[in-house]
Order: C-alpha cells, then sequence, then structure tokens
C-alpha cells in the first residue's frame, strides 16, 4: 500500500488503477473508453524564472521547499532538463501576479527555472549560457504546441509580478526567443517610425501609458501619475522588449515599442 499512496499523493494513479487496487465490487462500474471532445489543458501561461543560485542549490531549493516549478534547465555543457512537478499539477514558482487580469497563476501556468545566479554583489547580471537558451527553445516550444499556450502569455515572472521580481532579468534574449517562433514581440519597422514621430510630438501621458502597459497584459496602477509602482511596471516591459535600459523612465523608444506590440 506504500507504493499506492504514494502514488496517490503525486497524482500519478488512475481511478481506475485506484478501483483495481480497492476491488472490483465498489458501488459502481467504472468506465473510461470514452473521450469527450471538448476538452483542453488548463495550462495557459508559461512563467520564466532564473534561480538565483547554482546547480546544486536550485536543485535543493526546488525539490525540499516550499517553491518548486514544473522544469529546472540546468547549466551545464548539455543541459539537464529536470522535470520537478508533473504538467498536470500545480507548481508554486508564480506566488502573487497577474497577466491579463488572470492572478492564480499557479494553477493556470507552467513554471520553468533557469539556473543562473541573477543579479550580482557587483550590479552586474550573470549571462545565460548558450546551450540553455537552445535547450529553452525546444523545450518552451514544445509545451506552448502541446498546451496551446499563445505568444504573449510567455512570460517572465517580472512580467506578472513586476512590483517585486526581476527574474528573469535583462540578460534573457526574448528577442532571439521571438525570432525562432516564441513569445510575442512588436513590429519594429512600426516602432523605429514611431520613436521617429516622437521627436516633434510629446510622449503620451502617465494614464495613457498606464493605459497602454494594461492593454499589454500588465499589472498597472491607475494613478495618472509616473508613481514607483508605474515605473516598476515599464522597467519590467523594459527588460522584456528593450532590455539596453530599463530605468523605468517612459522614453520615446519605450513608448514606440508599447504601442507597437501585437
Ligand atoms: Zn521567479
Amino acid at each position: 500500500m506504500r507504493a499506492l499512496s504514494r502514488a496517490l499523493r503525486i497524482g500519478v494513479i488512475s481511478l481506475t488503477a485506484l478501483l483495481a487496487a480497492c476491488g472490483s465490487s465498489g458501488p459502481f462500474k467504472f468506465d473510461d473508453s470514452y473521450s469527450a471532445q471538448g476538452q483542453n489543458s488548463r495550462v495557459r501561461y508559461l512563467v520564466l524564472h532564473y534561480t538565483a543560485g547554482d546547480h546544486a542549490t536550485s536543485l535543493k531549493v526546488l525539490t525540499q521547499r516550499d517553491v518548486s516549478a514544473h522544469y529546472l534547465v540546468s547549466d551545464e555543457r548539455r543541459p539537464t532538463v529536470y522535470r520537478l512537478v508533473p504538467e498536470e499539477r500545480r507548481a508554486w514558482h508564480a506566488g502573487v501576479g497577474s497577466w491579463y487580469g488572470f492572478t492564480d497563476l499557479n494553477t493556470g501556468s507552467i513554471g520553468i527555472e533557469i539556473v543562473n545566479m541573477g543579479r550580482l554583489p557587483d550590479g552586474r547580471w550573470a549571462p545565460y549560457t548558450r546551450s540553455q537558451i537552445e535547450a529553452l527553445k525546444v523545450l518552451i516550444k514544445d509545451l506552448a504546441q502541446r498546451h496551446g499556450v499563445t505568444p504573449r502569455n510567455i512570460i517572465g515572472h517580472s512580467d506578472a509580478a513586476p512590483q517585486r521580481k526581476l527574474d528573469p532579468g535583462p540578460h534573457f534574449p526574448w528577442k532571439e526567443l521571438a525570432q525562432a517562433g516564441i513569445g510575442r514581440w512588436y513590429n519594429e519597422a512600426q516602432a523605429r517610425a514611431l520613436q521617429a514621430q516622437y521627436a516633434t510630438r510629446p510622449l503620451p501621458s502617465a494614464a495613457q501609458t498606464q493605459a497602454l502597459l494594461r492593454k499589454a497584459g500588465y499589472d498597472t496602477p491607475d494613478s495618472g501619475v509616473f508613481d514607483k509602482a508605474t515605473q516598476n511596471v515599464i522597467a519590467a516591459f523594459q527588460m522584456h522588449y528593450r532590455p539596453a535600459r530599463y530605468d523605468g523612465l517612459l522614453d520615446a523608444e519605450t513608448a514606440a515599442i508599447l504601442q507597437s506590440l501585437n
């Protein structure tokens, strides 16, 4: 029974196997030979993180504490992709956050942690390895296809929680992934044209910027001023789409990109 109770706890056993294990004289017959056409995956989002720790520490933290992720990508020369939580189950990686108004991200997402030290003590950011990025392209593409995740719902932790989180950080190559057909990107030609126009006309107001950020999925204050919370959202947006500068201040390039999304 120990194996059965463990299987039940981690949710890998079917009701059929349960009934078989408990005998065939129960109060109903069970039949799973039909399958409904009307069904889809519960997974709508892919959330990317760095672990801010080395390989061994990351594995330990994500398996032995109250944080977890479905996948962990190591930083070995040929990365190991650990599956720590089955895709059907919740992992505890997103915490408080919101994307297009959806707040229960742990329930609706698959979490991918990447071994990377994040922000170093000297203020620089640890790079991702080439092989991690190549591994991620394959992993994310497969997950997005199997679960029907739309490009705009492939996000970083900082996109969903811009007031609390910086991962996967400014070194995460969102543009390269977009070129590989992964995630959302903006219309670059349109953005260049818009940016040029801002030489002779004012940038969007705080209220307009907040509305644009909300339209892009970000949980953004409605204050009508560029307060600290709004700057945090702008910084998260910049880290994703214009990582050369992520100071949270609206400039012509940021405004142009924001308007050229989708
Ligand atoms: Zn995270």
